[in-house]
């Protein structure tokens, strides 16, 4: 498939999000013409909003990055607030995407869709073959709908719906709310706290042998644009980065960034979830893409990003 992003318009929900504004800085180097909306404008839940919005509109193309996300604490204490949000929005958008004769979406789903126990690097037909880890299976229930939903408009409609299954991701624009965010801005946020006020230890969740993939968004956006110019098919696809890590290890790479020098405190009343989760995202780099940003390089340029934003960053998080 052949589907050039230059003169098309392009919907990008959630583009106020870590993942949508990474997608509108990626696409501003296409000559695309870019669409965005606010909640104001158009609020994601509500059918007959988006309906409106994308008759009047008319885009070429929707891109799902809109979602309601969070990380271990924040899923399992708002089960029904994932559930409920994550399957009206994507619902929403891809019944109305085909209303409005919109023939290129792009769904984005997550590697907590995938059982817990799957065989590591999970590959794509793991999906379905046993239970969820169920600190995340509200929002993972909601995912898999979303990409049955794209598989089902491209086998009744022949729409050219497809779903990407990114890995963890962190870069700017992120939640650094410490109850609803994710390990990397939480650590960012806890480490640099204990440093400036010269703490001697800095507390991490579980025990720190959980593993995690992780991916700057920026690597995403940039995969997401090669798989809207030519990835048609029905099966998700994973876009990874290839290699994981100890939380532990996590920990001491944003210690060594943030330049702190104190001790690791593990809260072993906190949950590990799932031991490990990385993806097998051989199907991507075979079509020829790959990532480009080191974790520790990715992870300088957030906490630079977190230090020139940083009150705001805090404060959008309470
Ligand atoms: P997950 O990949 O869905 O489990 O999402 P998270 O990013 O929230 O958690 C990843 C791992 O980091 C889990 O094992 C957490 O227990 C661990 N972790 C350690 N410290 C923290 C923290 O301060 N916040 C979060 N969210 N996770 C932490």
């Amino acid at each position: 498939m052949d589907y050039p992003l230059a003169g098309k318009r392009v919907f990008v929900s959630g583009h106020r999000g870590m993942v949508g504004s990474a997608i509108v800085r990626r696409l501003e180097r296409e000559d695309c013409e870019i669409l965005t909306a606010g909640r104001s404008e158009v609020d994601l839940i509500r059918q007959s909003e988006v309906e409106a919005y994308l008759a009047r509109t008319r885009p070429d193309c929707v891109i799902i990055a809109a979602a309601k996300v969070g990380g271990i604490m924040a899923n399992s204490s708002y089960p029904a607030d994932f559930l409920y949000q994550n399957m009206m929005i994507e619902a929403n958008l891809v019944h109305g995407a085909h209303l409005a004769d919109v023939n290129r979406l792009m769904f984005l789903g997550s590697s907590c869709i995938y059982p817990k126990f799957a065989e590591q690097p999970i590959v794509e037909e793991s999906l379905l073959t046993g239970p969820l880890e169920p600190t995340n299976e509200w929002y993972a229930i909601a995912k898999i709908a979303g990409i049955k939903l794209c598989q089902a408009y491209r086998k009744q409609f022949g729409r050219s719906y497809i779903s990407a299954m990114p890995t963890n991701l962190y870069g700017p624009n992120d939640n650094f709310d410490l109850t609803s965010s994710h390990v990397i801005p939480a650590l960012m946020r806890k480490v640099h706290a204990a440093k400036v006020s010269g703490a001697p230890s800095v507390e991490v969740w579980g025990t720190g042998t959980p593993l995690r993939e992780f991916m700057h968004v920026d690597d995403l956006a940039d995969a997401l644009a090669f798989l809207l110019a030519r990835y048609d098919e029905a099966e998700h696809i994973n876009v990874g980065y290839g290699s994981d890590t100890p939380i532990r290890e996590l920990a001491e790479t944003i210690m060594d960034v943030v330049g702190y020098e104190g001790e690791i405190a593990f809260d072993t009343s906190k949950p590990d979830g799932t031991p490990r989760k990385i993806m097998d995202s051989g199907k991507l780099h075979a079509l020829g893409w790959t990532p480009r940003i080191d974790l520790k390089a990715g992870l300088a340029q957030v906490y630079e990003w977190y230090l020139a934003n940083q009150p705001d960053a805090d404060v959008a998080a309470q």
